[in-house]
């Protein structure tokens, strides 16, 4: 078993001391203490700082943490490090668990960018012109929005899920990059895209990633649904982040450009010591602004609590186990 030192010193977005990794170990001892303590689960998101990833008794990508969420059965408290959306799509799912999102600044500029009074007065006025039209939205939304949604779709998952509509006319909520990657897979749909879009994907470009594969024309391009469309068509594949973990692994190939938010690689380094992860990311603020002191004062002063009313979580929990009835079947019972 490699030591903590060892996995952290392949991470490249920070330069680890010796000092640091001892104190994430005895922050470590004291996180796992207080779980025990209060019953909890810690979930995190793959773009999460990888001194708390490893506390995390799950990490995944969004379709997999909403999944966990829903199946939080013997635990009292699910610590959610993730940010602010998927903290409240954990409570959606389990209302009946303490949910905690140990850092309050860990929005998210893309679910900001669709306010629930905004897209309530955009689907009324396409209605009039489209009286068939669904609303699909992208997890990425805030609990608002997911209830006045008719599904709900990930970045795994949002072909599928707009194949699967009767509806010709959709309206795609709240990322345009994302929309256009679903338009291009399904075609037969008349995919409206809210006028959205991730800041940190949205930096990307297609001449820093054609740099990288002149330079080394071997190389595997992994790219994010979140990037613009014009850097999705240099992509060998373009997948979800936990789609990228899978994917780097089964592949033989050696070297991978991994096109998303930096968090992403650095879990790959970890993890799959015998591949190079070549970075073609940009950092996302809301996803680095929660420590590991965070995480232990959340569970000391179970702190920030995040809640739901029921008048949006039920209209909110419907849309979503739409999505799990089309992709993964009705959210199982398992424990953890
Ligand atoms: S990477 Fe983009 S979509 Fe994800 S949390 Fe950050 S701002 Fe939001």
């Amino acid at each position: 078993m490699p030591t903590l030192l060892e996995e952290l010193s392949r991470v490249k977005t920070y330069d680890y001391t010796t000092e640091d990794v001892r104190e994430f170990e005895a922050l470590h001892v004291e996180i796992r203490a207080l779980k025990a303590q209060r019953n909890a689960v810690i979930v995190a998101h793959n773009y999460y700082r990888p001194e708390i990833l490893k506390v995390a008794d799950f990490v995944g990508d969004s379709l997999e943490l909403a999944l966990m969420a829903s199946r939080v059965k013997d635990a009292d408290v699910i610590c959610f490090c993730g940010v602010h959306f998927m903290a409240e799509t954990a409570k959606i799912l389990n209302p009946t668990r303490t949910v905690l999102l140990p850092n309050l600044l860990a929005g998210c500029q893309l679910a900001d960018s669709a306010p629930a009074e905004d897209l309530a007065a955009r689907i009324e006025e396409l209605k009039k012109q489209y009286p068939d039209l669904a609303v699909v939205s992208y997890v990425n939304t805030t609990a608002a929005v997911k209830a006045l949604s008719d599904v709900i779709c990930t970045s795994a998952n949002a072909a599928k899920v707009v194949r699967s509509l009767p509806n010709r006319n959709i309206l795609f909520v709240p990322d345009r990059n994302l929309a256009s990657h679903a338009a291009e897979q399904v075609p037969e749909k008349n995919i409206i895209p809210w006028d959205g879009f991730c800041y940190v994907h949205q930096q990307i470009t297609p001449e820093e990633i054609s740099r990288i594969r002149e330079a080394d024309p071997g190389i595997e391009i992994l790219v994010h649904p979140e990037c613009r469309p014009d850097v999705a068509r240099l992509a060998d594949a373009v997948l979800s982040t936990s789609g990228m973990v899978r994917y780097a692994k089964e592949r033989s190939a050696k070297r991978f450009l991994v096109v998303t938010e930096c968090g992403l690689s650095d879990r790959l380094a970890m993890e799959v010591p015998d591949k190079q992860f070549v970075k073609g990311c940009k950092l996302c603020t809301f996803m680095k602004v929660t420590s590991l002191e965070d995480v232990r004062d959340s569970l000391e002063k179970m702190q920030y609590e995040i809640e739901v009313p029921e008048d949006i979580r039920i209209p909110a929990e419907r849309a979503l186990h739409r999505m799990f009835e089309v992709t993964e079947g009705k959210p199982g019972k398992t424990n953890c």
